[in-house]
């Protein structure tokens, strides 16, 4: 009998790179032929390279046990150095030269912290196997610890999904939208939610996210309601079990505190919601890096001493500082 060699897995990782041409942006990737380049307008070639990104790592989908860590199969060249790979393999969204070339790879968790300008794809759905139906099924709670880890990796990802400068009040709705969708992408947020946002009757978000092509709107079924469709590919494929988005989603919307800060406007709002997600629940401390806090909630770094001052004096937040050596910010929310 003949042995037959083993087949090479399909390498997880693609790349696209947004070059300047005459008709806007030539979207190149590494991994296709030529021939499939196509050129696309300033405003959509994020959203054009991240749908193009997603398509592959449907079609090329590998059981989880033979998913490897693709930036140390390369020489661990993407990020400054560490101590080896860990943890486990999750996909990650990186970018490099300002948005021209965007990344999607299997990476292992110690180099995906090392990787600057990148998110770990939210969820796990694609990663974690279902549990075998043996048995009567048990409906399993949704807890805070997992609401919270969602929280933080969507508003990670949306970091990197949505355009530089996007509003603090789109990313609270993009937020909301990215954790409500149902599995056919169409999601309606009631206007009762809007509202408590502070957000009801602002149309400039969802256009924000309409010119982004993150999302499109849809007629409403109901006049208490704003519905989309969504377009964002990558959050769509890794979504996880719709119940623990919505519990997450729901405890978003509580942790942007709005009756304790919604009349200071939406960036208070959203850094409550990070710095939330981001805190120990026990003691509500906290610390992360200065410059990746603004990066993830689409501010300055400069921007951030106000708004925490904000957040202190609204009795939200006890204490915070930034340490002047690592650039760390230090916090200790105000435990109700
Ligand atoms: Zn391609
Ligand atoms: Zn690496
Ligand atoms: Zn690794």
């Amino acid at each position: 009998m003949r042995l037959r060699a083993p087949c090479t897995p399909t390498p997880r990782a693609w790349t696209v790179e947004l070059r300047s041409h005459t008709s806007g942006l030539l979207l190149a990737c590494r991994q296709c032929r030529h021939d499939n380049n196509s050129t696309v307008a300033a405003t959509s070639a994020r959203s054009a390279a991240l749908t193009h990104l997603a398509r592959h790592a449907h079609q090329d989908t590998l059981p989880p046990h033979l998913r490897t860590c693709q930036c140390h199969e390369r020489g661990c060249r993407w990020h400054r150095p560490h101590r080896g790979c860990a943890g486990t393999i999750r996909l990650l969204l990186a970018c490099e030269r300002g948005g021209r070339v965007w990344r999607l790879a299997d990476t292992c968790t110690a180099c995906a912290a090392a990787t600057a300008h990148a998110a770990v794809v939210p969820d796990t759905a694609l990663l974690t196997p279902r549990p075998a139906l043996a048995g009567p099924r048990r409906r399993r709670q949704p807890s805070e610890p997992d609401a919270r880890i969602r929280v933080r990796e969507m508003l990670s990802y949306l970091a990197a999904a949505l355009p530089d400068g996007t509003s603090p009040a789109t990313r609270l709705i993009a937020l909301q939208c990215a954790l409500r969708i149902s599995t056919s992408l169409r999601v309606s947020l009631p206007r009762g939610l809007l509202r408590s946002l502070r957000l009801g009757a602002d149309p400039r978000p969802w256009q924000e996210l309409e010119q982004a092509r993150w999302l499109r709107r849809t007629p409403e079924r109901a006049d208490d309601e704003v519905a989309a469709v969504l377009l964002d590919a990558v959050v769509l494929g890794q979504a996880p079990a719709r119940r623990d988005r919505r519990h997450a989603a729901d405890w978003a919307l509580r942790a942007s505190s709005p009756s304790r800060v919604g009349a200071l406007g939406p960036l208070p709002q959203l850094m409550s919601v990070y710095l939330t997600a981001h805190s120990r629940p026990e003691t509500g401390q906290g610390l992360i890096e200065a410059d990746r806090t603004a990066y993830e909630c689409g501010i300055q770094p400069a921007e951030l001493p106000p708004v925490l001052e904000q957040l202190a004096a609204a009795g939200l937040l006890n204490a915070w500082r930034i340490t002047a050596d690592t650039e760390d910010l230090r916090w200790i929310l105000q435990l109700l």
